[in-house]
């Protein structure tokens, strides 16, 4: 038996199967999308069977063997190996890189270089573990006096580098107890004089009738006391696989379906149709914050549960709030699954292993819960559609909302995407046809919209107000004070961040390795890059002309905090950040704690847009609406529309009125003017226009190739050659633009290029770039050039 396998190395010219001989003794268990080892070169490596046969082109002599089969039952379903290489061709990304993508983390192969070296003592390895991608680049984790020594041994060959690759699955195991079936009570009373805690140990045992871990056992070094019982076989142990409940110790309170308003019963027998009739389609759903959307959702998803069938529900990560999830498990209850980044690695793995063993029939998670091992999928759900965090920015480079479709199409089953502001993509397909657009105009229960006011930053400067709060912003939060309801105020920090400057000569400290200004944090008193983490303590005079008015400039969170307690004294403030929520929970505790009406004011970045669904918010405030509009993004004017809409969407949600307040330099901006309308398809009138003018999606396919390298000149050099290539093998209405700078320049000490490529129709497009890849990948072997694809790019 032959296997043909795709190895887990990152290189465009081992991106195929190699054969392998299987041994007699894995026959039996060896099938497609079963991980195993085998030797590749001097070393051995993780991959995947995508195949088995009887005979191979290599003769028999020359062919390998599988060192190692990982799984008994397949981890990737055939369904998801077919899904893999439509991914793979639609992003060009490299075939191991996909099927790595599907698994949860823990699963991945962990590589290491073991030196043993023999001493008196015995026998010592050191090793080091190494991302695959570093292989030759390895560093021997030896204490410092000994590494020297080592390492010449090492290049002398007196001792032996041996490469190792291993596997956890990622979980949790421990040893439990039981009576052994000779143990009686009587056995306890007479060790009772002898060993009382032994006697004790053995009762609570008997008495439970079932196995215990040493931790429910109550007594102090009770594992001691059991492993005695257990040498006297009065005891047995065994290691059990403990499952991680990321519900663990949440009560939820189980509801029902609620009866539909018209335009959600006419949206749900429309997705209905395709359920049980299991065809494909596409359903958009463009329904106001607050329409019942969600509650459409969870009323297909009880139909494709009552077929026998499983749902997959994607929400972006910032939006999978406990108040999301709650909703799903107040429905499903035990067969919801959770997939999103607070989990660790090991509760990760156990959701995804409940999923594939079909104990859980609903997924609820971010991007990655695509690839959900579902083998019976009855729809797909991709709610806030638009999120540019469905698009993976490392490789591979897949949109989830693709793959959503991609799957449901080998599933025959509807996919639903829902948001309030669709994609422009998305929403132009909706309105040829080739998605069925679903409307829903209004907020349930007659609800009415926010009034939305927008403040003019440039005439408050003329009132001679300097402050980051406008006089009718102020005055808002005020009343809201006085009547006890709360608001919610967003700093948009993307392009706004809080830097130092020196006011005499205008240095602003940069990263040493990359072209961005360093970033103040208050807490800490340093100034850090957010790309690289270099971290520099906050110089006291001016680097360049050593005034010592070098100071905090820009608006960051902490910083607008410390004016809200000035100009509110005695206001109740929480921030939510990325400097208040690293620590696992903090997120959910912090908005628990809004929602006990612990705080008047919410202050946030972007992350606090979306998903909150609180009665007494009533205020919503943008402080620097038009932060985002100047990136050089052709994408900003709509990733302002989305944001603002969705903030908007935060005040007001139930009984009490909401208001809005966006603060900007930019008030006649459409993407500001059409939130005030909560007018989404005018934007998107104008918006489009812009687009086809511009030549951007979607009314032209982009595509990215990117290149770094640590010398400029050499970045520059072939980027200039890629271009020439492009233009030379493309068709002449496809345009190609640069090479030029990326936005930024320099990350981690490499310089980085970039050329864009715009077309319509270009068939041959990916054949093309791969052609250039490997042919690149031969000609730079060994040097420093990295070149990357990005097929539907978001950053820009
Ligand atoms: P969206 O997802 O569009 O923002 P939701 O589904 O969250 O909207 O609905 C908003 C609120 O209205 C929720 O509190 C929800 O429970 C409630 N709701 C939704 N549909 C109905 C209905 N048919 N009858 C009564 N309440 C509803
Ligand atoms: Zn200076
Ligand atoms: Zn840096």
């Amino acid at each position: 038996m032959i296997a043909e396998v795709i190895v887990d190395v990152p290189a465009q010219a081992v991106d195929r199967t190699f054969d392998y001989a299987v041994p007699e003794d894995m026959q039996e268990t060896a099938a497609p999308g079963c991980r195993v080892h085998v030797p590749f070169g001097p070393r051995p490596v993780q991959g995947f069977i995508t195949n088995l046969k009887d005979s191979s082109d290599i003769p028999t002599s020359r062919l390998r063997a599988v060192k190692k089969l990982i799984d008994l039952t397949p981890v990737l379903t055939e369904e998801l190996m077919r899904t893999a290489d439509i991914v793979c061709q639609e992003t060009l990304s490299l075939k191991a890189s996909v099927l790595k993508a599907m698994l949860p983390q823990a699963m991945r192969a962990v590589y290491r270089k073991k030196v043993v070296a023999a001493t008196d003592a015995g026998e010592r390895h050191f090793s080091s573990v190494l991302p695959i991608e570093d292989w030759d680049t390895w560093q021997l984790h030896a204490p410092a006096a000994e590494r020297s020594q080592l390492l010449a041994a090492v290049r002398k060959g007196d001792l032996i580098v041996e490469p190792q690759v291993s596997t956890k699955d990622g979980s949790k195991k421990q040893y439990v107890y039981e009576a052994a079936p000779e143990a009686t009570f009587l056995s306890a009373e007479e060790l009772s004089a002898k060993a009382p805690k032994q006697a004790e140990i053995l009762k609570q045992l008997l008495n439970a009738g079932k196995a215990l871990p040493a931790a429910m056992l109550g007594s102090d070094n009770a594992r001691g006391t059991a492993e005695a019982l257990v040498k006297k076989q009065l005891v047995q142990k065994r290691q059990e696989i403990v499952e991680r409940d990321p519900f663990a110790g949440k009560n939820v309170q189980s509801d029902e379906a609620l009866l539909l308003f018209d335009d959600q019963k006419e949206a749900l027998d429309k997705i209905s149709d395709s359920i049980y009739n299991e065809y494909h389609r596409v359903f958009m759903i463009r329904g106001v914050t607050g329409s019942g959307k969600t509650e459409v959702y969870l009323q297909a998803i009880e139909r494709v549960l009552q077929k026998g069938q499983e749902a997959v529900v994607l929400v972006p990560e910032i939006s999978l709030t406990p108040q999301m999830v709650h909703r799903f498990r107040a429905r499903f209850g035990s067969l919801v699954a959770v997939m999103h980044s607070a989990l660790s690695k090991g509760e990760k793995y156990d959701e995804w292993r409940k999923i594939r063993e079909g104990r859980v029939k609903v997924v609820v998670g971010a991007r990655s819960a695509v690839f959900a091992p579902f083998q019976n999928i009855g729809i797909f759900i991709v709610d806030e559609e638009h999120e540019s965090s469905y698009k993976q920015e490392e490789a591979p480079r897949y949109h989830a909302r693709q793959a959503a479709i991609i799957r449901a199409e080998q599933f025959q089953c509807p996919v639903v995407l829902g948001s309030a502001t669709p994609s422009l993509e998305s929403y132009a397909r909706a309105e040829k046809g080739v998605y069925e657009l679903l409307t829903m105009e209004n907020r349930v229960n007659e609800q009415v919209m926010p009034h939305v006011h927008v403040v003019d930053m440039r005439a408050q400067l003329k009132e001679g107000n300097r402050s980051m709060f406008s006089r009718p912003l102020l005055d808002a939060i005020k009343q809201r004070i006085e009547k006890g309801e709360q608001t919610v105020l967003m700093l948009n920090r993307r392009g706004y961040s809080s830097f130092i400057m020196c006011r005499d000569c205008g240095y602003v400290p940069q990263c040493r390795h990359c072209d961005i200004s360093l970033t103040y944090h208050r807490s800490s008193h340093s100034l850090q890059c957010h790309y690289c983490g270099y971290l520099e303590t906050l110089p006291s005079v001016c680097p360049e002309c050593e005034s010592d008015q070098i100071r905090f400039f820009g608006t960051g969170t902490q910083k607008v905090e410390e004016e809200l307690y000035q100009v509110l004294p005695g206001v109740k403030v929480i921030r939510m950040d990325v400097d208040t929520t690293t620590r696992k929970g903090s997120h959910e505790r912090l908005l628990e704690s809004f929602g006990k009406g612990e705080a008047d004011i919410l202050l946030g970045t972007q992350m606090i847009a979306k998903g909150l669904d609180f009665p007494n918010i009533t205020l919503a405030g943008v402080l620097a609406a038009d932060s985002m509009l100047h990136l050089p993004d052709f994408r900003s004017a709509e990733r302002t529309f989305q944001l603002l809409t969705q903030l908007a969407g935060r005040a007001g949600r139930h009984e009490k009125q909401g208001e809005v307040f966006i603060q900007t330099y930019s008030p006649d901006h459409y993407s500001i003017t059409d939130v005030i309308k909560h007018d989404f398809t005018g934007f998107y009138e104008k918006e489009m226009y812009l687009r086809r003018v511009g030549g951007y999606p979607p009314y032209y396919y982009l595509t990215m190739v990117h290149v770094s390298h640590t010398d400029l000149n050499q970045a520059v050099t072939a980027t200039e050659k890629i271009g020439t290539y492009l233009r030379n093998s493309l068709s002449e209405q496809a345009k190609i633009l640069g090479p030029v700078a990326s936005p930024i320049p320099r990350i981690k000490d490499r310089f980085r290029y970039q050329c864009m490529i715009k077309y319509k129709r270009e068939p041959d497009l990916s054949n093309i770039l791969k052609n250039m890849l490997s042919a690149w990948q031969k000609e730079t072997a060994g040097t420093d050039l990295q070149l990357s694809i990005d097929t539907n790019p978001y950053m820009m």
